[in-house]
This record gives C-alpha cells, sequence and structure tokens, in this order.
C-alpha cells in the first residue's frame, strides 16, 4: 500500500504574523515559512505505518509557489520516498483548488490512504480533508488522535478527538484521514538523512497537466490585525466590579 500526505508550506508558527500595508493579507516576504504543523504529524504517522510494515511507500505532495520544493525536502528528509509538486500561485491554493489537486492525484497515484493535517495554521479552513473525502467519495477520519491499521481486513480504526472526548470509527480503506496534535510527536531530520534527501525525486506538475481550474470563489476585501488588548485593572471590592460590569462593560 502507498500513503500519500499532502504538506502545505506556512508561515512559521514562531513568527509574529504582520499584516501587508495595503491590508490585502499577511505579508510573507522575508518571513521564515515551514512545514504545517499539523503536515508534520500527518506525515510522520505515515512513515510509521511504513515502518511497521503495513505500507511499502510515502509520497510528499504539496500546491503552490516554488519554494514548496524546500518544505518537500524537508518531508523526504523526514523519511518520504519521494514528492510530488504541483506548481501554482499563492493566491490559488484555496482548499476546494487543493481538494481537486489532490483528487486528481489519487486517481494517478492510487494510495491505500490520503493523510492531510486536521487544518493549515495561516487560513485555519479544515476544510481540504472533508472536501477531497467527499469528490473522492471516501470514508473520511479527521482530528485523529490513534490510528490503527487491520492488514487482513483492510480497515482502519480511528479516534477522533470531538468536543465530548473521544469518537471511535472503524474505516474501510481506501480513507482520508486528518491528524490531530495528539496524534504522535513528529522526528526531527537527522543530518544523514537530509543529505540523502538531496538525491530523492521530486516530480514537479501543473494544475493543466491534473486538468484542474484554480479558480477562487473567495474574494479577499481586507485583512487587518486584531484590536490591541487594552491593560487590566485591579478594582478593590465586589460591589465596584459589578459596578463596572454594569456600566462600563455593560455586560450584566
Ligand atoms: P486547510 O483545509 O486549509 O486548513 O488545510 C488542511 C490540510 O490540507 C493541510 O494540513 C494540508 O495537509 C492540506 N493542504 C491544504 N493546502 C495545501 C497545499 N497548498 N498543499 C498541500 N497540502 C495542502
Amino acid at each position: 500500500m502507498k500513503i500519500m500526505v499532502a504538506i502545505k508550506r506556512v508561515v512559521d508558527y514562531a513568527v509574529k504574523i504582520r499584516i501587508k500595508s495595503d491590508k490585502s493579507g499577511v505579508e510573507t516576504k522575508n518571513v521564515k515559512m515551514s512545514m504545517n504543523p499539523f503536515c508534520e504529524i500527518a506525515l510522520e504517522e505515515a512513515l510509521r505505518i511504513k515502518e511497521s510494515g503495513f505500507a511499502s511507500e510515502v509520497v510528499a505532495v504539496s500546491m503552490g509557489p516554488t519554494q514548496c520544493v524546500d518544505t518537500l525536502r524537508t518531508s523526504l528528509a523526514m523519511g518520504a520516498d519521494r514528492a510530488i509538486h504541483v506548481d501554482a500561485p499563492s493566491g490559488s491554493v484555496l482548499p476546494l483548488s487543493v481538494a481537486k489537486i489532490l483528487k486528481a492525484l489519487v486517481e494517478v497515484e492510487k494510495p491505500g490512504l490520503l493523510f492531510l493535517g486536521k487544518q493549515a495554521i495561516d487560513d485555519d479552513c479544515n476544510q481540504t480533508g472533508q472536501m477531497v473525502a467527499g469528490l473522492l467519495n471516501w470514508p473520511q477520519g479527521t482530528f485523529a488522535s490513534k490510528v490503527v491499521l487491520d492488514k487482513e481486513k483492510k480497515v482502519a480504526t480511528v479516534d477522533r478527538e470531538v468536543d465530548g472526548g473521544l469518537e471511535t470509527l472503524c474505516l474501510d480503506l481506501p480513507a482520508v484521514l486528518t491528524a490531530d496534535l495528539r496524534l504522535n510527536q513528529p522526528r526531527y531530520a537527522t543530518l544523514p538523512n537530509i543529505m540523502k534527501a538531496k538525491s530523492k525525486p521530486i516530480k514537479k506538475m501543473t494544475p493543466e497537466e491534473l486538468k484542474v481550474e484554480m479558480r477562487s470563489d473567495i474574494e479577499v476585501i481586507q485583512v487587518t490585525e486584531p484590536p490591541k488588548r487594552e491593560a487590566g485593572v485591579i478594582v478593590s471590592s465586589v460591589d465596584e466590579l459589578v459596578d463596572k460590569l454594569k456600566n462600563e462593560a455593560r455586560v450584566i
């Protein structure tokens, strides 16, 4: 079985986000970019499944500008066998277009599992996994915090983190899974593996080759920073607190 993992290149989680002066989006020039943390977790799980003997190959795929190749190299250094970069302008890689590209790649590669992050930390959409499962008509296990595969029955048992606790699903393969935070602790790429990754193949494709039209139904009107948090006030009594809540904050 082959596992395909969708890897998104995003602004590094530790970077303090700045808005472009024309308010058209987030500034990405001279900003550190990294693999989306939930994609790292998805990749780690795919690698562990391969190491346990259930899968024979892990293919990392990414859609976006040329620099996505750097992120794909990181996935090869972590242990993916090969990668596919679908070259597209960064503004065009919205969840529905990405889901259509993933569907087209699945039809070519025929993986038994498609792994994604539960969400990308730049747009926080949490839509791509669900959309591609719908387009493929495959079962989906989203927000996975535990995945157990049964070789004989060709099923995946998935624990999902839901509001009320854990939900356990049994899915027939092939299936779409999206990784939640507690699924695993991703490995670091070692220096020898970083060197080895340089000779692993990265295939370049275009949306046209996959017959996908990168169309956006979303228009961004304006991107602004959240209002600055004002300093707190220490009150001397409960009466003063109630008075402030009633007359200043007007919340009671
Ligand atoms: P989102 O629906 O945008 O929150 O993204 C959820 C997941 O979809 C990510 O964690 C990735 O696994 C995948 N994904 C989204 N955009 C891309 C992209 N441009 N390239 C590869 N994978 C992507």
